[in-house]
């Protein structure tokens, strides 16, 4: 009988037998990619199996989110109970609280993202892994390099857009997928941080240096183009066993190197 508490084990539907504990699953990718559509749609296909990693922020809560922590003293004291992933957002926490906790050596990583700081609770990580689950880190790149570092056994996701152009267009149409918009997670050039001119300009910035990140040698394992939500959404849940079944990555799935043309286009130089 399985541990209590702990979510059985089953080969996938291609027999692929166990290979161990679970691995945590990561995801990177720019603002506007699509990644919490991607995120939010795995954590519903599969809920027992498949759970969020809830980081800690000092950033403010925006309209809507569901909050732990010190949501009373911030800007949004009662946000609507409006669900989005798994029930919670993030923990929202002061700066000095997760200084504190960053020396105490507390997270298993932090970056700072857009001025503030950000991270994952090294205790939240392993509890969900005690308890049979892949935990589910939708972090920056700057998180992922540390993740990579740490001993966490993980499997490392990047979500490209097809082009900076399609990103562009898709920040511009202010969602971050390509169909459906999102159900919460990345603002697709809304919320507190503008949607205007300035901060989309500085997302696309911000998105050419994350995607040179594929040229990092081992950064990640897999480099998903996501032209067609449905299809990247399969794509990920494919990994996403694996990952639950405590496989390793399959190599070859990041190409040697990654150029950016001219006119923005993602391609692999082969
Ligand atoms: P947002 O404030 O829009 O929810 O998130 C902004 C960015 O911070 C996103 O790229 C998101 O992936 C990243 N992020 C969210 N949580 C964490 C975390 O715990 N660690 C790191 N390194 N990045 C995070």
């Amino acid at each position: 009988a399985a541990v209590e508490g702990q979510v059985p084990q089953q080969a996938d539907e291609q027999g692929i037998s166990s290979g161990g504990e679970p691995k945590a699953l990561i995801v990177v990718g720019p603002s506007g990619v699509g990644k919490g559509t991607l995120v939010s749609r795995l954590l519903s296909a599969d809920p027992e199996r498949y759970r969020l990693s809830v980081s800690t922020t000092t950033r403010a809560p925006r309209l809507g989110e569901q909050c732990t922590g010190s949501c009373k003293d911030r800007r949004n004291p009662s946000p609507p109970k409006h669900k989005t992933k798994n029930g919670v957002d993030y923990v929202f926490a002061p700066k000095e609280a997760v200084m504190a906790a960053i020396a105490r050596g507390e997270f298993l990583e932090h970056a700072e993202v857009h001025g503030a700081l950000y991270g994952t609770r090294r205790d939240a990580v392993e509890a969900l892994r005690a308890e049979g689950r892949v935990a589910v880190l939708d972090i920056d790149v700057q998180g992922a390099r540390q993740v990579r570092a740490s001993e966490m056994p993980a499997i490392f996701v990047f979500v490209a857009p097809p082009s900076l152009e399609e990103l562009e267009r898709r920040l511009r149409a202010g969602r971050d997928a390509v169909a459906g918009g999102d159900e919460g997670g990345e603002p697709g050039g809304g919320g507190e941080q503008g949607g205007g001119e300035a901060d989309l300009q500085r997302r696309l910035g911000a998105a050419k240096g994350e995607i040179t990140s594929l040229n990092e040698k081992g950064l990640y394992d897999y480099l998903l183009i996501n032209d067609d939500l449905d299809s990247t959404a399969e794509q990920l849940a494919r990994i996403a066993r694996r990952a639950a079944l405590g496989l390793e990555a399959e190599p070859g799935h990041v190409p040697e190197k990654v150029i950016l043309e001219d006119e923005g286009e993602v391609e692999e130089d082969v």
